[in-house]
């Protein structure tokens, strides 16, 4: 079978084959893993390359590492020279979430295993597994600072005006945010304690192409100009912290003061230095969620170990991620609201960033 012809030689035997004395065989390659990230502009991928690097090379493995940076037919071009290097594995991160079946179609040819890496890769049956948290309770737990924050309860009689960030539309991860978000918030717009002045509510007019904190910051300020002239804005729910750090520049830019009662509730996802800076200092957005990425890189790593090793990778969910093809099987890893309160708890106790590098973030 594929799988044992594929598997037999891999990694650590092509290692020892070369340390044997055997020289340059064809088999050398194998163990080879292809890491193809989406982004250097955002903090966890940057973490994440090296993380998902260093672990395998920790075991043995030898690693391509490649960022995309948020351009599609660079990230086809990458995938494309690790599948003609001869990767075993692929690690990916897409930028485009349909843009990737002819490569992976490639991929497939030679057997490399395909795992789909925190954004699921959609339109192609050649992704074999996805690594990823659980990406609608994002939009939950945003939605529930929001929630918390301005105080709303079934008895609430105020009426509180929101406006809605999405990511980007063809970032699958996007619609599950989002969704988490609004089915959170939806008792609350029906009982009409929330309000949406907008009336921008679907995915399409509220997304955030490649997630650009100056596409937000601009939306933002339109939205201010339009619809809140003579009328407070109480919160925005945001999907990302670069988008967060943008709706707040408009919020400062229209003279909206950050710390004071009138500020809106702005949320984040991702834990990223400058945002758990304005956390901290309470000068901007006061959520964010942050997602374990070490774990997530564990998680990617140990599906390849386990291949090597001869066995199938553990998966927690089967029935929730389809990808136009099939179920994907999926391990999903939970996600944690951060806020003033437990930020040194989770992101620096836990040692994933330390309080000097949010002091001293620019
Ligand atoms: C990731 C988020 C990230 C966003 C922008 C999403 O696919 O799940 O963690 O904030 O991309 O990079």
């Amino acid at each position: 079978s594929r799988r044992g012809l594929l598997y037999g030689t891999a990694g650590v035997g092509a290692v020892s084959l070369a340390g044997c004395g055997v020289g340059e065989s064809p088999n050398q390659l194998t163990g080879y893993t292809g890491i193809a990230m989406p982004t250097t502009t955002s903090d966890r991928w940057v973490v994440e390359g090296a993380d998902l690097e260093a672990r395998l090379k920790d075991l043995g493995y030898k690693t391509i590492l490649e960022y995309g940076e948020d351009d599609i037919p660079t990230q086809i071009q990458q995938i494309q020279a690790m599948v003609d290097k001869g990767v075993e594995f692929l690690i990916v991160g897409a930028i485009g979430n349909t843009s990737l079946g002819e490569v992976l179609g490639n991929a497939k040819d030679k057997g490399v295993t395909v795992i789909s890496y925190d954004r699921l890769i959609l339109d192609t049956p050649d992704v074999d597994y996805y690594a990823s948290f659980d990406n609608y309770q994002v939009g939950v737990l945003q939605a529930k600072h929001i929630i918390k924050q301005l105080g709303l309860s079934s008895d609430t009689t105020e009426t509180y005006n929101i406006e809605l960030f999405s990511g980007s539309l063809d970032d699958n991860n996007s619609q599950y945010f989002f969704q988490g978000g609004l089915d959170t918030l939806e008792t609350y717009i029906y009982g009409g304690s929330v309000v949406i002045p907008s009336g921008q509510t679907e995915q399409e007019p509220t997304a955030t192409e490649r997630w650009d904190r100056t596409i937000a910051r601009d939306r933002m300020a339109e939205l201010l100009d339009t619809y809140y002239k003579d009328e407070p804005l109480h919160a925005v729910l945001s999907p990302y912290d670069g988008i967060s750090r943008g709706i707040v520049e408009a919020l400062v830019e229209a003279d909206y003061e950050p710390g004071t009662a009138d500020f809106p509730v702005v949320t984040g996802q991702d834990a990223e230095l400058l945002s758990l800076k304005a956390i901290k200092n309470n000068t901007g957005q006061t959520e964010t969620v942050f997602k374990d990425t070490r774990l997530l890189a564990g998680v990617a790593v140990e599906m390849v170990k386990t291949i090597v090793d001869g066995s199938t990778p553990e998966v927690n969910d089967r029935g929730t991620y389809d990808n136009g093809f099939k179920f994907i099987p999926s391990f999903l890893l939970p996600p944690v609201d951060v806020t003033v309160e437990n930020y040194q708890e989770v992101v620096v106790d836990s040692g994933y960033v330390t309080e000097d590098a949010i002091d001293n973030a620019p």
